[in-house]
């Protein structure tokens, strides 16, 4: 009797200090190779130890794990840290419809459909992107996927970019006289630095994350020019002010040279595409501190897609022809100059889910494979400033985790078909056994 409710004693004993300790099933990851995003050579036979959603350490050899704790095998593996994205468009997907399709869907109907992307998004591997404008529903998809409603990649949102009257990203580009009307700061065209503050105060009220705007012309709008500048230089101060003071990083989607310039001295945190850039502009990067995102994926899609007849609208074609194949040009020249090189596609511009591709681009125009990752990992966390919780394999970070057949190093097209893949230390995609 009394050895009885001694034993009884003891199991009540360690189960409340089991919950005292907050005791939990610890996730032991055991690596074939790991590239841990910052290193400069993959490392082979590694364990993480994944507990909740943290990495808690990353060890040498094939750890035990304890009776339970669980094991993820990718012992025959190449394990990375979750891709970084830092320009994707998750509310639209390229389609010979998209310019009408503005007329006929709701903002629900954009939703919807936007829940597959992001979905797609997550399953390539792509754990975090930067959401460089649409409507706003990709600020409630943010919501969605941070509440576990829907599966997809973190996302940092720029809501809907910031414009000039008629400049890229006007919603009412390209439309009858009668539909036009005039939008202002809420809907993101602005003229003038008064309606410029007001732009990037709405979009921190609407909860945005960063701010985007369209320093040049683009060549998906409809609109004859692509290249020349569209914001002035007390417009562009007034927005990188603002956003500075609510802490949000500002990107320039530009093409041209001139609205490189002006946004760069601005202040601007980082120049998307960077079509025509020159020596001068690369110098000026180095100088103030200024990624380049260059989305080679989208000028070469949209060059091809511009050969087919009808794709895109006849404004939109010989713009196409002409900057589509230029971006890989300029990312030769200025990965070889040494300007900071952040991974982004432009997704949404070609399907969802490719943005692996990228990285054989890259690897194409001269960067070495390691340094195309780091890219997409550790450098994409900088610019977010969010390096301190993710971008590499270390402990005290967030478990964004996932894994690919082979060595990327020696076959970079396997970052295409990434087949494991862990977000906050939730697993979505297993390999198949
Ligand atoms: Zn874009």
């Amino acid at each position: 009797m009394q050895r009885q409710s001694l034993i009884r004693y003891l199991l009540i004993a360690t189960l409340m200090t089991f919950a005292l300790i907050g005791y939990s099933q610890k996730t032991y990851i055991h690596c074939g190779n790991l590239i841990d995003g910052k290193s400069d050579r993959p490392q082979s036979k590694i364990t993480i130890i994944v507990n909740g959603n943290e990495i808690e350490s990353v060890e040498r050899g094939f750890k035990k794990p304890g009776a339970d704790d669980k094991l993820i095998d990718l012992s025959g593996k190449t394990v990375l840290p979750g891709l970084m994205d830092m320009h994707v468009h998750l509310e639209m997907e390229t389609s010979p419809t998209r310019y009408s399709d503005q007329f006929r869907l709701n903002k629900t109907d954009v939703a919807f459909r936007s829940i597959r992307y992001a979905e797609r998004t997550l399953m390539a591997g792509f754990t975090t992107v930067r959401d460089l404008g649409g409507t706003g529903v990709n600020i409630s998809m943010r919501k969605a996927i941070e509440g576990g409603y829907i599966p997809g990649p973190r996302i940092y949102t720029a809501g809907k970019s910031i414009a000039t009257t008629g400049g890229h990203a006007d919603p009412t580009n390209g439309v009858k006289y009668e539909l036009m009307d005039d939008p202002g700061p809420r809907e993101g065209v602005i003229n003038g630095s008064a309606d410029a503050r007001k732009a990037v105060r709405q979009r921190y009220k609407n909860g945005a994350d960063v701010i985007k705007i369209t320093a040049t012309g683009g060549v998906l709008s409809v609109a004859k020019d692509g290249q020349g500048p569209q914001f002035t230089d007390e417009e562009l101060q007034a927005i990188v002010a603002t956003a500075k003071d609510y802490g949000m990083v500002t990107a320039a989607h530009a093409h041209g040279k001139e609205g490189m310039k002006r946004a760069i001295l601005a202040g601007i945190n980082s120049i998307e595409h960077g079509t025509l850039m020159d020596e001068e502009i690369m110098d000026l990067m180095k100088k103030h501190g200024t990624y380049y995102v260059p989305t080679i994926s989208a000028g070469r899609f949209v060059a091809e897609k511009a050969k087919v007849e009808g794709y895109y609208p006849k404004l939109v074609v010989p713009k196409a022809l002409e900057l589509g194949p230029k971006i890989q040009q300029t990312f030769t020249s200025a990965y070889q100059k040494g300007v900071r090189i952040a991974f982004g596609t432009d997704a949404g511009v070609f399907p969802h889910g490719q943005n692996g591709k990228e990285f054989g681009y890259m690897v194409e125009a001269g960067m070495p494979a390691m340094l195309t990752i780091k890219s997409a990992t550790m450098v994409a966390a900088e610019l977010l400033r969010i390096d301190d919780k993710l971008g590499s394999i270390e402990s005290g970070k967030l478990a964004d985790i996932i894994a690919v057949d082979e060595d990327p190093i020696k076959n970079i097209a396997t970052l295409e078909k990434v087949t494991f893949v862990m977000k906050d230390g939730v697993v979505y995609k297993q390999p198949n056994p």
